[in-house]
């Protein structure tokens, strides 16, 4: 089984990359963002909540988003592997995920984190918002608080799986085929 995090800052290209790994490797992709968002198109109650603080660009409870990992970890009990994207965000959240995946005997295989200068994430941030609509996307003061929410509690979860010996820093400006290359490769080597 192949578990991998995908890791990096509001920006760094995670939904992207995501897409086309889990084509390749033919895993279950698992963004908290993605699931977040449709609790709010559903207008459920936990999506009325979450929508407060993700307006905002604060993280949303870590009780909230690993009960939803948790969950969907569960309804796909076959598949060949998951691509974490969006979580764990902080210590919290990456200590549950360890205690699901080694109750499992499926531990993270990897975490590769995108490296992408603060600059070169608001100009994209502020490009995708254009386009997606988000409206965290289109503020230049939400988008400072995400990078300084990630900067204060989900940085820190790079040096989780370091002192694991399982993070890989992978180079996130430059062409997306020669990004998802190098992914690939650290995947191949760890798998
Ligand atoms: P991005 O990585 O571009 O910020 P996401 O879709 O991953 O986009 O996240 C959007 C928002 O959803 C975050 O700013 C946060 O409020 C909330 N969120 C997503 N994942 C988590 C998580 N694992 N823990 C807490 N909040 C989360």
């Amino acid at each position: 089984m192949l578990n991998i995090v995908l890791f990096g800052p509001p920006g760094a290209g995670k939904g992207t990359q995501s897409e086309k790994l889990i084509q390749k490797f033919s895993l279950v992709h698992l963004s908290t963002g993605d699931i977040l968002r449709g609790e709010i198109a559903q207008g459920t109650p936990l999506g009325l909540e979450a929508k407060k603080l993700m307006d905002q660009g604060i993280l949303v409870p870590d009780e909230v988003v690993i009960g939803m990992i948790k969950n969907r970890i569960e309804a796909n009990a076959a598949a060949a592997g998951f691509i974490f994207d969006g979580f764990p965000r902080t210590i919290a959240q990456a200590e549950a995920l360890d205690t699901l995946l080694n109750g499992r005997n499926t531990p993270i295989t990897c975490m590769l984190s995108l490296k992408v200068d603060d600059e070169e994430l608001s100009r994209r941030l502020l490009e995708r918002g254009k386009a997606s609509g988000r409206p965290d996307d289109q503020d230049e003061s939400i988008i400072r608080r995400r990078i300084q929410e990630y900067n204060n509690k989900t940085a820190p979860v790079a040096g989780f799986y370091h002192n694991q010996g399982k993070l890989v820093d992978i180079e996130g400006v430059g062409a997306i085929e020669a990004i998802f290359e190098a992914l690939c490769d650290a995947i191949e080597a760890r798998a």
